[in-house]
């Protein structure tokens, strides 16, 4: 896997300036950032404008602080017990994730004698996975309840979108500006941000931007937003390993699972579902080969699959093969992942980045 420095920095500083000097940008590297390596992500932004980094573990929050960032560090979803009280040591601000939740956090910050920073989810948009249901008494009662805990400290109250769909995004922010408003007032008045979007809800939605934006995926490059400005920063490359020719009528993989319409050279990929190349790409995805695209023809296996190359008759042991990102004037994109896999890709290429070899290339200015 090949990430690319010079385009994180350039996503982020196109991000930093469509979003304005006013919003605070939180950049979010949870899952090792989404694959790219937090010991090579994390370097880029401590010397960009982003005022916060977005993480899920604790093993995030650790990669996150040896990179030497010692800035403010936002968990992104609600975390267990013993998380939240390893996390303090990062000084990681929790994402308060309901009214027992906020017991959980204010109990271990009890018991180190100490304050905890967070911020309290309310479930405005929708997403029904956590978050206060402040339209009801029992859930306004519970945001200030949290509000007025003295060992918590509320820093923010934030919500998270379920659809990656404007109309959805504008009637969602709507809500969260009302739901946030009446418990602001609850507070004191102290300094408390309000923030639900995410790069989709960011870029496309001004409005739901509100004091800081939480931007994942558009620092990787893995969104449309800006008209395509942003840059891909991951490439997955291999090299075939063998070359075979077989007639027409034969069979190829594991349970005969396709058989050859006309004769055919097929080309090993030593790579297989071991390394996070799942079998719902079999039939369905695609790799470039001497900058032309060959479909997958076998059912993958755990440490190889075929991709036909008979339009390719160049092909050969040793060439360059891109499973995701460009060759030449191809690409192989997130979209394409999104449409082989049946799924988004980020659920394939956050595996790749535990399972395969990685190395920055690129200057990273
Ligand atoms: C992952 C995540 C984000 C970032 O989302 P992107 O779509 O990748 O920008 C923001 N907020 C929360 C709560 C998240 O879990």
């Amino acid at each position: 896997m090949e990430i690319d420095r010079t385009a994180i920095a350039h996503n982020v500083r196109t991000i930093r300036a469509a979003l304005g000097p006013q919003v605070e940008f939180c950049a979010v590297v949870k899952a090792d950032a989404y694959g790219h390596g937090i010991d090579i992500v994390a370097p880029l932004l401590a010397e960009s404008q982003v005022d916060l980094i977005g993480v899920a573990s604790n093993e995030d929050a650790a990669a996150v602080r040896s990179s030497g960032f010692t800035g403010r560090l936002m968990r992104v979803r609600p975390a267990g017990r013993d998380e939240v009280d390893d996390g303090i040591r990062f000084g990681v601000e929790e994402w308060i994730g309901g009214a027992e939740h906020a017991g959980i956090v204010s109990a271990v910050a009890a018991a180190r004698d100490t304050r905890i920073r967070g911020h309290l989810s309310l479930n405005s948009t929708g997403l029904g996975r956590d978050g206060l249901e402040v339209g009801e008494p029992q859930g306004m009662r519970a945001a200030q309840d949290a509000l007025a805990d003295p060992l918590l400290d509320v820093v923010g109250v934030c919500s998270h979108f379920p659809c990656e769909d404007v109309a959805d995004v504008v009637a969602g922010s709507a809500h969260f500006a009302a739901q946030s408003l009446a418990v602001l007032d609850a507070s004191d008045g102290r300094g408390i941000a309000r923030h639900c979007a995410t790069t989709f809800a960011a870029l496309h939605v001004p409005e739901s931007r509100f004091d800081l934006v939480r931007i994942g995926a558009g620092l990787y490059g893995d969104t449309d937003a800006l008209g395509g400005v942003l840059r891909p920063a991951m490439r997955v490359v291999s090299r075939i390993a063998a070359i075979n020719s077989y007639p027409r009528g034969s069979t190829v993989g594991y349970d005969r699972w396709h058989r050859l319409d006309a004769d055919a050279r097929l080309a090993l990929i030593p790579l297989g579902y071991a390394d996070g190349f799942h079998r719902s790409l079999s039939g369905t995805g695609e790799v470039l080969v001497q900058g032309a695209r060959a479909r997958i023809v076998d059912r993958i296996a755990m440490n190889s699959f075929l991709v036909d190359v008979s339009h390719i008759p160049e092909a050969a042991p040793g060439d360059e093969v891109v499973l995701f990102g460009a060759q030449h004037d191809q690409a192989i994109t997130s979209a394409d992942v999104d449409r082989a896999h049946g799924s988004i890709a980020a659920d394939l290429y956050v595996a790749w980045g535990r399972l395969l070899p990685r190395r920055a290339v690129g200057a990273a200015g």
